[in-house]
């Protein structure tokens, strides 16, 4: 099959979902504010256009993804039954490269959260001057409630019917919640052997965050984690703060959320209290990080990890220490939490966990927000490393890779920092500007075709 052209895909438009994306009922914040991840991001867009005076011209261009794909296909379960799927792929913008975004398997995936998620992709990429566009994709399920092969003939059905809609010059997708390196590898192996039979090899940039021995690269794994702690240091060298002997919390412990834990623990900070999908912990001596993700890869959960006291999610949210990382799913931090927490810094780990009234409510309250599209970067990052170690035929080593990865974190933070003291506005505004400056520029220079 041949590439096709972004403009020629076929669009498959969807109703907006009518209801805000909500976590299940034990774990939702208490207070719903108004509108989804979509409505959400949009917002911010409109805040950070205002304050930069974006065009009207690029802000139209920008307010909605250029394609949105729904495919439903059935997939053989483990008994011989066929079962039908939903999934989806939404291609942002393009205008700076490739699309690129993660693969969630989530039971609450829908077209909007898609469309938050892929616009944020876009932000991502323009804001750290990396040469890809913004995408997000997924598929509506519970992956807990499937076995691994019935996970792998999902994920190759999934692949097979995006077909030449996504590809290593044009859409290429990564892991995030639900999905790992083992997932990015059937999906590398899947599209290389039936839409890039030709040219096998070059096909395997298709994906990104794949397993070291199929062609990842070092320090993807660790890479949105290790992103979100050098962040974490250049706030603490701005403020003077010592991150030796500081307590911090952690909501979701899963890729992001535990490789900070690790990286941070590192640094001599201790974390007090975590929590994921079935709840949370406490223990004010310390949590081990590296034993908590042993505990974590046997049993599932944090829950029942033995050195620590179990806590309501209400009481997470009270928990008294330096620095919170929300790094579970999206819209988790409403007004009651903004008000509860007793924090010095919130570094987002997690996409848009963030509801913009609890922003304001942070920011009055003298709490430091570092945005999701400046602190969870290293992924984006990392994959664009990886992407051209492929294309090159090259592999770099962890130092190499850390190096970067370092020095990418620490040069985007610093033109961050200084934007927002220059103009007056928050860090969210202040990477949403940087990041809608460049595309208005490409946008101004290119037009629109025909
Ligand atoms: P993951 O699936 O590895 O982990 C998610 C964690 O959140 C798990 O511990 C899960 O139990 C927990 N969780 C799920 N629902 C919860 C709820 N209602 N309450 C509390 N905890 C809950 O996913 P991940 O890759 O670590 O992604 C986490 C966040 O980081 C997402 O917002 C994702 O979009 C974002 N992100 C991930 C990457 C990456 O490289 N993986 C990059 C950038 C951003």
């Amino acid at each position: 099959m041949s590439q096709k052209d972004p403009q020629s895909q076929p669009a498959v438009v969807a109703k907006p979902a009518s209801a805000p994306q909500t976590a299940p009922a034990n774990h939702e914040p208490s207070k719903q504010q108004q509108g989804n991840l979509y409505t959400i991001v949009q917002l911010q867009l409109e805040k950070a256009a205002k304050s930069m005076g974006l065009s009207r011209d690029t802000a139209l261009i920008l307010s909605q993804p250029k394609n949105e794909l729904i495919i439903n296909f059935p997939v053989r379960m483990d008994d011989g039954s066929f079962k039908l799927f939903k999934g989806y792929r939404v291609q942002h913008n393009n205008i700076l490269g490739p699309y690129k975004g993660g693969i969630r398997y989530h039971e609450d995936v829908s077209l909007d959260e898609l469309k938050g998620l892929a616009a944020s992709m876009t932000w991502k990429s323009a804001l750290h001057d990396i040469p890809f566009g913004g995408g997000k994709g997924g598929i509506k399920f519970n992956p807990r409630l499937h076995s691994k092969s019935e996970l792998e003939r999902i994920t190759r059905r999934y692949t097979h019917a995006l077909g030449s809609n996504i590809g290593p010059e044009f859409d290429i997708p990564a892991p995030d919640v639900g999905t790992n390196g083992q997932m990015m590898v059937w999906i590398m192996d899947t599209y290389m052997n039936v839409v890039g039979f030709g040219e096998k090899n070059a096909m395997r940039r298709v994906v990104t965050g794949k397993t070291i021995s199929s062609g990842g690269s070092y320090g993807r794994e660790s890479a949105t984690g290790a992103g979100t702690v050098h962040c974490i240091t250049e706030w603490a060298k701005d403020h003077r703060f010592n991150l030796n002997g500081c307590n911090y919390i952690v909501q979701g412990f899963g890729n992001v959320g535990s490789w900070t834990s690790k990286l941070l623990s590192k640094m001599g900070a201790t974390l007090v209290a975590t929590g994921d999908y079935k709840g949370y912990i406490y223990n004010p001596e310390g949590l081990n990080p590296h034993k908590l993700s042993e505990h974590v890869t046997a049993t599932g959960s944090v829950q029942g990890y033995k050195h620590s006291k179990a806590i309501t999610r209400e009481e997470f949210f009270q928990v008294e220490a330096d620095i919170f990382v929300p790094a579970a799913l999206e819209l988790e931090v409403g007004e009651k939490e903004a008000r509860a927490l007793k924090v010095k810094v919130v570094a987002e780990g997690a996409n848009g966990p963030t509801y913009p009234e609890a922003e304001q409510i942070l920011i009055d309250r003298g709490i430091d927000v570092l945005p999701d599209i400046l602190v969870n970067s290293g992924g984006v990052m990392v994959s664009y490393f990886e992407w051209l170690q492929n294309k090159r035929s090259e592999r770099w080593d962890l130092e190499e890779v850390e190096r970067r990865l370092e020095a990418g974190m620490k040069r985007t933070y610093a033109i961050v920092r200084d934007y927002a003291e220059e103009k007056k506005v928050d860090f969210r505004t202040a990477s949403y500007s940087i990041a809608l400056d460049r595309l208005e520029k490409a946008y101004s220079e290119r037009g629109i075709f025909p």
